[in-house]
């Protein structure tokens, strides 16, 4: 049988219901806003939208899913499907309750506001995958908002779930973005200036969409039962080689947590995004980038860089995120606490987290800068520090520098020489000063990467992107979306399924941010209004 012939049509693909509805359900189905109590789950159906229309789809993750598009009649089933109008088959959906610190402060009941689960789906690797709308309606965790979401937000979760992906990153997915042909009413800088936009839904893919809120939540109400049934069933569902639930696995489970946190934000380090919003209510469980909101990528090597507008103190900027991520991490030990009554052991696992984290970024910079792992961990990171020095004496596109100095590590010129190849990656000629810093740093990087290394370069390329989608791409494809245009969206996500190879086809997605995009906002200034 052809791998083709084992995909479904739309019309014959049928979902199961998600294990989580066997844990405590909120009694009342409406969606009307209000504090849930004593359940992680509420069933609630999405609202059905008046015009919906296909705008793009993640071809090979449909087929991994088991499905078949390729015309117009499945684009309006998807359409159907995918903004909430028809349920598929076995479909029970529903939204969750969780909790979080938003910026440092415990918020309460937050939830799913705005994401209704469908249902899950075994994928082709066996994995059970469960689907959700974002942007389908009004659930009890709705709180003063429509649970709606508009185009230029959903499109940008969009391309940066599938370019996460392609770059190796840990990731929710994206399956579809589909119009509502509905506005939605935003005050984009919250200036009192509402004015309607375009509205939309995407698809998220994952095998859960548990955040670190979820278990707050359920420790700050004292709602012992559940949090134990709800940490069971994580362990059974989606750590089960940990063994079964106990307070020994709890601990076990927690340290993989910190792990897969360490690994995460290291990632987000070697490709230079700014996640933008790292409250407790928007860190994965499974380790996953999860929740594009204001999010940006680095121009301009900035460890101070946030896109968003919100943030005023920087909290969650670039070279913020592994200390936050380390502080999520504690308020969710908290949250176990209960369970484990373990201080120590929990503040072990924390420790851990540290460990990881150093180690997990050790290998980042040693792969950017090609780098053989000479046994000095310390002499790596300072030659990674004095390069951030280089840096903030220049203002330099990272992505472009990176991907540079691999063709300097090829060619192994001179210092003067490697500078003028490394030019294109400066926003403006650096000062004669700068200049005398950046060749002191050259000399010595050229030193340390002298021995013969014949898969130096290609462990370079592998881990600095040729493309990834900026933020004035991402602008550049909503701003034609919006007026119907959905063709740069189209090319973009052709780009970023090769993030790393240089495909002369995509060469106008692999450049500097253009002067025109140094301050606009939706490239270098986002709000949380989505
Ligand atoms: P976010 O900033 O997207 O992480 O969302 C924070 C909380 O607000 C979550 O509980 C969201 O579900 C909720 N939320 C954000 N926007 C909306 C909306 N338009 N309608 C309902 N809930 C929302
Ligand atoms: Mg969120």
């Amino acid at each position: 049988m052809t791998s083709a012939a084992i995909l479904h049509r739309l019309s014959t693909l049928r979902l199961e219901r998600a294990s989580l509805l066997e844990l405590a359900a909120d009694p009342f189905d409406e969606a009307r806003p209000r504090q849930v109590y004593g359940a992680v789950v509420s069933r609630v159906k999405p609202s059905p939208v008046s015009a919906p229309a296909l705008l793009a789809y993640s071809g090979e993750l449909a087929a991994s899913l088991g499905l078949h598009v390729d015309d117009v009649a499945d684009a309006d089933a998807m359409a159907q499907v995918f903004a909430g109008n028809r349920l598929l088959p076995g479909s029970e959906p529903f939204s969750t309750c969780y909790g979080g610190h938003q910026f440092g402060q415990w918020a309460g009941q937050l939830g799913d506001g705005r994401a209704i689960s469908l249902g899950v789906l075994k994928d082709r690797q066996g994995v059970w995958q469960e689907l959700q709308l974002k942007g389908a309606g009004r659930t009890a965790y709705s709180r003063h908002a429509d649970g709606r979401a508009v185009l230029r937000s959903s499109l940008r979760e969009y391309l940066c779930s599938e370019a996460m992906h392609h770059l190796g990153v840990p990731t929710t997915r994206a399956l579809c973005l589909v119009a509502t042909g509905e506005a939605v009413a935003r005050d984009m800088f919250y200036d009192g200036r509402s004015r309607a936009e375009p509205g939309a839904v995407v698809t998220r893919v994952a095998p859960s969409f548990l955040r670190f809120g979820h278990y707050e939540i359920f420790a700050a109400r004292g709602e012992l039962d559940v949090l134990r049934q709800l940490v069971d069933h994580t362990l059974r569902k989606h750590y089960p080689s940990l063994g079964k639930p106990s307070r020994d696995t709890y601990l076990a489970w927690f340290a993989e947590v910190c792990r897969r946190t360490a690994h995460l934000v290291a990632e987000w380090w070697r490709v230079g995004f700014v996640h933008g919003v790292m409250n407790t209510d928007n860190l994965s469980i499974l380790g996953l980038t999860i929740d594009y909101g204001p999010y940006g990528w680095l121009d301009g090597f900035d460890l101070g860089f946030t896109p968003n507008t919100t943030d005023s103190g920087g909290r969650y900027s670039f070279g913020n995120q592994a200390q936050i991520a380390g502080w999520n991490l504690s308020c969710l030990a908290q949250a176990l606490l209960p369970l484990v009554q373990d201080v120590p052991a929990l503040e072990a696992a924390l420790d851990e987290y540290r460990t990881s984290f150093e180690l997990a970024f050790l290998h980042v910079v040693r792969s950017k800068l090609g780098l053989a792992d000479t046994g000095e961990p310390e002499a790596d990171i300072a030659r990674f520090s004095a390069l951030v020095a280089c840096f903030s004496s220049a203002e330099t596109d990272m992505t472009l520098f990176f991907r540079l100095l691999g063709q300097v590590a090829q060619a192994s010129p001179g210092v003067e020489a490697a500078l003028t190849m490394l030019n294109p990656a400066f926003y403006a000629t650096p000062s004669v000063q700068a200049r005398a810093g950046w060749a002191d740093w050259l000399a010595g990087w050229l030193q340390a990467i002298s021995a013969p290394d014949a898969g130096r370069v290609a462990r370079m390329n592998a881990a600095n992107p040729w493309i990834i989608p900026r933020n004035w791409l991402a602008q550049t494809a909503i701003q034609a979306a919006e007026q119907g245009d959905t063709s740069t969206l189209t090319r973009l996500m052709a780009a970023i399924r090769n993030p790393y190879a240089e495909d002369p086809a995509f060469a106008e997605f692999a450049q500097r941010r253009p002067d025109w995009a140094r301050n606009a906002p939706g490239c270098s200034a986002l709000s949380c209004s989505s």
